[in-house]
């Protein structure tokens, strides 16, 4: 793959006081891909997410975004240099309304207009053009997710990293939230790093997927070709 990657996470360890939450992780993301991350509870999938965004910074290892390093540099840095977080729990603004949640996301848009920004969010999710004066607080859970991407989506990213989009959502909403992420990188070649417990799902939706299991990466390739292999079945999808 000669192609520089739009994300290059070379042996990467980070924690938090004593605990260990990731050890030497490795894993790329090249330009236009979906890549999932997948793993159980608690084995680092969000940790690996937050340092990416610069915090907690990396207690060994190299973070490059499109070939330059961003290893330990502050979180508005990284943001400013095109990524963008749909964070776990969605973290919306409540009382805010959708329409100032959308912006909030833009403070990080380098130049110019959001509108265009809005437009592509509205077109992605028709819902929140027709909710746009209601408060967050009182969306539907799915709807909220809707905003956390939108929101994510205005500060017009390099790279997008979703952390568990389908968390509590009923799965005619989780099919719909996928089918828009499929839709956008089909559309605009948005490089996607999503993190999931939906094994199923998210192998189905990305390209590659890499297996997390204490904070170590075990398994990696086409997430058709590790939907198929039996341990991923057993450990990720029930057995089914
Ligand atoms: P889940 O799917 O449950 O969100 P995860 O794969 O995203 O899990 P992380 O949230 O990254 O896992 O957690 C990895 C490890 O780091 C866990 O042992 C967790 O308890 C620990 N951890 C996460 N955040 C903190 C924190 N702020 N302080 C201390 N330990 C933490």
């Amino acid at each position: 793959s000669g192609a520089t990657p739009m994300l290059e996470v070379d042996r990467v360890s980070a924690g938090y006081g004593a605990v260990q939450a990731l050890s030497e992780v490795s894993l790329h993301v090249d330009p236009g891909e979906i890549v999932t991350l997948i793993g159980a509870n608690g084995a680092g999938k969000s940790t690996l997410l937050m340092t990416v965004c610069g915090a907690p910074r990396p207690r060994g290892g190299r973070i490059l975004l499109a070939g330059e390093d961003i290893t330990g540099q502050p979180t508005h840095a990284i943001m400013r240099r095109g990524v963008a977080q749909s964070p776990e729990g969605r973290r919306i603004f409540p009382r805010m309304t959708v329409q100032e949640n959308l912006l909030m996301g833009a403070e990080a848009l380098v130049k110019g207009d959001p509108a265009p920004q809005m437009e592509q969010a509205f077109a992605l999710f028709p819902r929140l053009k027709e909710r746009l004066s209601q408060r967050g607080g009182t969306l539907s859970g799915g709807e909220q997710q809707m905003l956390a991407i939108g929101r994510a989506l205005m500060s017009k990213p390099r790279l997008l990293l979703l952390d568990e989009p389908s968390l509590g959502l009923a799965p005619l909403v989780v099919k719909q939230i996928f089918d828009a992420i499929r839709l956008l990188n089909q559309q605009t070649g948005l490089t996607v790093l999503l993190v999931e417990q939906n094994a199923n799902l998210a192998l189905r939706l990305a390209h590659r997927g890499y297996v997390l299991v204490n904070g170590r990466i075990t398994m990696e390739g086409p997430g058709r070709a590790l939907l198929a292999r039996p341990e991923i079945r057993d450990a990720y999808l029930g057995g089914g």
